[in-house]
């Protein structure tokens, strides 16, 4: 029987990058060494981080004054990343609250700036871009493109004049085309899109780095990062590898617009579960995640019996947030059709049986 993962705080791997990641570690490329063991300060190490950085702008078609950054600490250190190196002269930033994860980039930023709510969602759906209110005097304006606690996507692109945009895109990264030169800076943890933990991508426009508070330290600032190649401490080495894998995949499947077609075909088969009154999902359509797919049943023993069932049948890590509970199933960019059908087959076998 397949086993299909469908969890959240990772993205499951296709076998052809296990593959090659396990021959990598194994032996690079004929040099009788392991991946592991390539110093960073290496050619060979240089050489995988330059690819991995032209597979990405291959990907995403980005223009030259955007750097991209390959740092440690996941995407809530750049909650505090943010402040320390975006605010210059200003003393204010504006938020845009939407749930889980945007509300802890807010209290991350607070020791550091004078932070304003842009606008504020219900947890259930989300506050349209042309209604958010920007303070004049904010440095930049955050906010979060996916809310994978909560089930939430925005799908228009916020526009926000002359204060810089941020985003968090770690919840939907690389799952359809984003238009990265209208974002002053975007960042994402790797382990949802790009195979595994240890590496944040941050993409960071070039006159955003002059601005950084005095005593931010070296490995913490984007400025520093960007004149050093991502190289002022050691960088992830192996999750690069990793993402760099992953990147040639997604670019070998069709790159981000192919993703795009499917991640919307996966999402529309699992949301037509959810018609009758069995599978609730509590977002509002429009706002409904194409990623981070939001459900729950009649009650919580029901919950509990079927992810019971469901991980015997081999779908696994379908749990929901504990800050939002019931259940949920991420359908990043490696889960193929297949699994979205076995999992809405069972859901539909699960439902005769109980409904
Ligand atoms: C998972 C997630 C994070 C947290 O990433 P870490 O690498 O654990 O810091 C932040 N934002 C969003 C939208 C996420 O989905």
């Amino acid at each position: 029987m397949p086993t299909y993962s469908f969890a959240s705080a990772s993205t499951s791997l296709p076998e052809a990058v296990t593959k090659a990641v396990s021959k990598d570690i194994v032996e690079w490329r004929q040099s009788k060494q392991s991946v592991l063991e390539l110093p960073f300060t290496g050619d060979e190490f240089r050489d995988i981080l330059i690819r991995t950085e032209q597979d990405l702008r291959s990907l995403l078609g980005f223009a030259d004054h955007f750097h991209v950054l390959f740092l440690q600490g996941g995407a809530s250190t750049q909650f505090a990343l943010l402040p320390m190196n975006l605010l210059g002269p200003l003393e204010r930033a504006a938020y845009v609250e939407t749930g889980y994860w945007s509300q802890r980039a807010k209290n991350e930023a607070r020791p550091w700036c004078r932070v304003s709510t842009a606008a504020c969602g219900d947890g259930l759906s989300l506050p349209p871009p042309e209604d958010w209110q920007i303070a004049g005097d904010a440095a930049y304006c955050h906010y979060t493109t996916n809310e994978s606690a909560d089930g939430l996507q925005f799908h228009t692109m916020p526009d926000t004049g002359d204060v810089p945009l941020i985003a968090d895109v770690t919840g939907d990264f690389l799952s359809h085309p984003i238009p990265v030169e209208r974002y002053g800076l975007i960042y994402a943890s790797g382990q949802k899109s790009l195979g595994a933990v240890g590496l944040t991508v941050v993409i960071i426009r070039d006159d955003l780095l002059r601005l950084a508070r005095t005593g931010t330290p070296a490995p913490l600032d984007y400025r520093r990062q960007v004149a050093a190649r991502s190289k002022v401490n050691t960088p992830p080495t192996l999750a690069v590898l990793i993402a760099n894998h992953m990147l040639r995949w997604t670019l070998e499947q069709g790159g981000v617009e192919t993703m795009a077609c499917r991640n919307r075909r996966k999402a529309e088969m699992l949301y037509a579960m959810m018609d009758g009154d069995f599978y609730r999902c509590p977002c509002a359509v429009p706002d409904r995640s194409l990623i981070s797919v939001r459900f729950h049943l009649p009650d919580a023993r029901s919950e509990a019996d079927f992810l019971q069932e469901a991980q015997a049948n081999g779908l696994l890590h379908l749990k929901g947030h504990p800050a939002v509970g019931g259940l949920r199933a991420a359908l990043y960019n490696t889960v193929t059709e297949d699994a979205v059908a076995a999992l809405t087959a069972f859901m539909a076998d699960f439902r005769s049986r109980r409904g």
